[in-house]
């Protein structure tokens, strides 16, 4: 458990543990009082992103990949996945939002950029941060769906065991983890947070 109110000796003993690796990489927002928990190491994601690849790479042989990511939670990820296949890939983006500025209120879902891209007779894969109430990447897939893509599938770093109103599924799932609010490798809280090298629960001290 981290209290990251006390932000410079915490600093120090996250760099003692190696957990970071420098002071630009943790930015809290000012008077957030939160306590960071470690739930992904950064080591167990490379480790699963290194598995992962290794499908993909079989899954796709021969192929040409289009990935498309969903912006900005899939940055990291997308990052170190396209540094471990070894198909010819290409990449898109959209964005989707249903947080905003209101942190981890959820809002309306809006999703910008599909009409940049053009995926007729592509391999596509979806690439999304978190499957939480799965509204948004279901919502995506049928957008992309239209487009008549060869095929179309969906990777996600996390997946919460949550109940759901949607039938959809993400064809690879990273990791699974209990319904907590993450932060870290791309996730954010208003947009601090994004550089952790981990997954972290956020817990704010007044919640
Ligand atoms: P869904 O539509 O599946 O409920 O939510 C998906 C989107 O909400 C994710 O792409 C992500 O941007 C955001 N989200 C859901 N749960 C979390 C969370 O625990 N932390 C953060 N930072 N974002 C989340
Ligand atoms: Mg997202």
């Amino acid at each position: 458990m981290r209290n990251v109110g006390s932000f410079t000796s915490e600093l120090t003993e996250l760099k003692r543990d190696k957990k970071i690796m420098s002071e630009a990489l943790l930015t809290p927002t000012k008077n957030i009082a939160a306590q960071l928990e470690l739930l992904i190491s950064e080591q167990s994601i490379i480790s699963k992103i290194a598995e992962i690849a290794d499908r993909l790479n079989s899954e796709y042989r021969d192929k040409e990949l289009t990935i498309v990511m969903i912006m900005k939670g899939a940055i990291c990820l997308v990052a170190d996945l396209i540094r471990h296949i070894q198909i010819p890939c290409s990449i898109e983006f959209i964005q989707a939002s249903s947080y905003g500025a209101r942190g981890a209120k959820r809002g309306e879902l809006t999703i910008f950029g599909l009409e940049n891209i053009q995926l007729a007779k592509k391999h596509v894969l979806v690439v999304d941060d978190i499957f939480d109430s799965g509204a948004t990447l279901s919502e995506v897939m049928n957008r992309l769906k239209v487009q008549d893509p060869k095929s179309l599938k969906s990777l996600v770093l996390l997946s919460k065991k949550v109940p759901r109103k949607t039938e959809y599924n993400p064809d690879y799932v990273l990791f699974e983890i209990e319904d907590r609010f993450v932060v870290g490798y791309g996730l954010d809280y208003k947009e601090h947070y994004r550089g952790l090298p981990g997954v972290y629960a956020l817990m704010m001290e007044n919640a």
